[in-house]
């Protein structure tokens, strides 16, 4: 007689759930996944406004071999399924003082690049570079892919290494005072700083371990993805169907039930589940509040900790084409350090903030009508403490446009023709996450590898957490992973 098969149940269709419910699928697990959004994606959606389409959270694409990854071992072909286009310039820099860089993707093309402009010596840039490599040969694998809590991890020939390197992991050292050791120009400092940013965190606190994730856009390159960032959700959702998963939409959880130490389910606004195993992807706090354990340890820990920034996102469709604009660009603030000082430390919006313009319709036409461009705007700002946030926006957009026109020297407030704007507690609305931070916790301490929420729930038995705020991290690749460590933990 075959033996039943085990259930898991999803909370949440974000990357990583989706990528957990093809897997545990894949292993033969019988799995359903519920998100009180329409759909799949989380912070990674999908909105037609006015003819014009968005993708309204993640926009750039990082570490693909990941997605790869996961593809292949659900038996399928990625590039197949979400055709990619590689581009020459990953992003398209603008400085205060009117300088411009259309920055290559690639290491050789980006000391080239940078040495010819007399920013950094070609020595220095190929010294750092090395460097750069170095962190993520040491610590990649060993922050991004296993769990920090097994002891196995620390035992293996990865935790044995990154012990012995510890000394020059620049673990003690902030991303900003490592770049020092190689630059002084201060649009190297912006430009190697904002790495920083991608899990929502400040170059002046952040390790500068995190040099790994420069490391890893020049080494691999960029790509667009030519259908839209909200491919990918699709893509996994329908490995997942493939494999017999199934996905509940517009139902929320609204209880994970447990018993002697164990989860035993969820209940939702349309009926309750039994299952062997619960995945949450939800954010860690609301998973708490799900369990009725607010007053769990880590729970309480976890109120301590400081949340990644979180943003103001404006979705303007613009009835005209801008040629010197790209996929990806970022208009950078005038004084970097007071930018982070007022967002980390001050708790409030910058006064000049950098901003980031991304525009899909640079590599999808379809995304805007014919001559026009989809505009989505993101700029950091501290987590929702319950700031007035219609007055900050309001303000914040001026500062934006202004920015944007000086840099331009073109004028774009006349060619506006739709607005929308996403603030904090819309972020929270939408996703669930505490304090509309957008990447879980802030990686602004020594320690934050170590403090993010360990995938294996060790108070409740059969309880997982896969999601940004949770180990190894935000980031959608970065979630993937999450995805891959606790499937193979629940598997075994
Ligand atoms: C504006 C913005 C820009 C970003 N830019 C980038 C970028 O350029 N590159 C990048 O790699 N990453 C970026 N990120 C981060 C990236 O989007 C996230 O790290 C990643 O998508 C998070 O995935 P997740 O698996 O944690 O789930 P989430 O996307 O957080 O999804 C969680 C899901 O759980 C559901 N849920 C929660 N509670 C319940 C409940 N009780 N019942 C039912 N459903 C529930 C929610 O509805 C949601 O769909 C950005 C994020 C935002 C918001």
């Amino acid at each position: 007689m075959q033996a039943a098969r085990k259930r898991a149940l999803i909370v949440g269709a974000g990357l990583g759930g989706l990528a957990t419910a093809a897997r545990l699928s894949n292993q033969g697990w019988q799995v359903e996944v519920f998100d009180r959004r329409s759909g799949p994606g989380g912070k990674a959606f999908t909105a037609n406004r006015g003819g014009y389409r968005f993708d309204t959270g993640p926009s750039n694409l990082t570490l693909v071999p990941v997605f790869e990854e996961l593809f292949r071992d659900c038996g399928a072909d990625f590039h197949q399924r979400v055709p990619l286009t590689k581009l020459d310039t990953i992003c398209h820099y603008w400085f205060e003082d009117g300088d411009t860089l259309a920055m290559p993707g690639s290491v050789e093309g980006a000391i080239s690049a940078l040495s010819s402009r007399g920013w950094a010596s070609q020595r220095s840039l190929e010294k750092y570079f090395r460097h750069l490599k170095f962190l993520y040969e040491t610590a990649g694998t060993l922050f991004l892919e296993k769990s920090l809590q097994s002891v196995a991890t620390w035992l293996g020939p990865e935790g044995l290494r990154g012990i012995l390197r510890m000394p020059f992991l620049d673990v003690f050292t902030t991303l900003d005072g490592m770049n020092r050791r190689y630059f002084d120009n201060a649009k190297m400092l912006q430009l190697f700083g904002r790495y920083a940013t991608y899990n929502g965190s400040s170059p002046y606190k952040t390790p500068g371990t995190l040099g790994i994730i420069p490391w890893l856009e020049y080494s691999l390159g960029g790509s667009g993805v030519n259908e839209g960032i909200y491919a990918l959700p699709t893509a996994i959702e329908q490995l997942g169907r493939e494999k017999g998963a199934l996905y509940h939409y517009n139902e929320t959880v609204t209880q994970i039930t447990r018993q002697g130490g164990r989860v035993t389910g969820i209940v939702t606004d349309k009926g309750s589940y039994e299952a062997d195993v619960v995945v949450s992807n939800s954010d860690v706090l609301k998973t708490y509040q799900l369990l009725g354990d607010e007053n769990s340890p880590w729970a309480k820990r976890y109120r301590k900790l400081q949340p990644s920034s979180s943003g103001l996102v404006y979705t303007w469709g613009v009835k005209k084409s801008f040629p010197e604009l790209g996929l990806h660009n970022i208009f950078f603030s005038g004084d970097y350090q007071k930018e982070f000082a007022q967002l980390f430390d001050q708790g409030i919006t910058a006064e000049d903030p950098t901003v980031y313009l991304n525009i899909t319709s640079k590599l999808t036409p379809g995304d805007a009508p014919e001559g026009c461009e989809n505009w989505f705007i993101l700029v950091n700002v501290p987590p929702n403490r319950g700031q007035d946030w219609a007055s900050l926006a309001a303000q914040n957009r001026e500062v934006v446009l202004d920015k944007i026109e000086k840099l331009l020297g073109k004028s774009v407030r006349e060619h506006l023709v739709h607005e929308e704007v996403l603030d904090p507690p819309g972020i929270e609305r939408l996703t669930g996450s505490s304090f509309g931070s957008i990447y879980g916790m802030s990686s602004n301490s020594t320690m934050a590898a170590f403090n993010r929420h360990p995938n294996q729930s060790t108070r409740h038995k059969g309880l997982w957490f896969v999601s940004g705020g949770g180990h190894p991290g935000a980031g959608m690749p970065v979630v993937l992973l999450s995805a891959k460590i606790a499937s193979a933990q629940i598997g075994r």
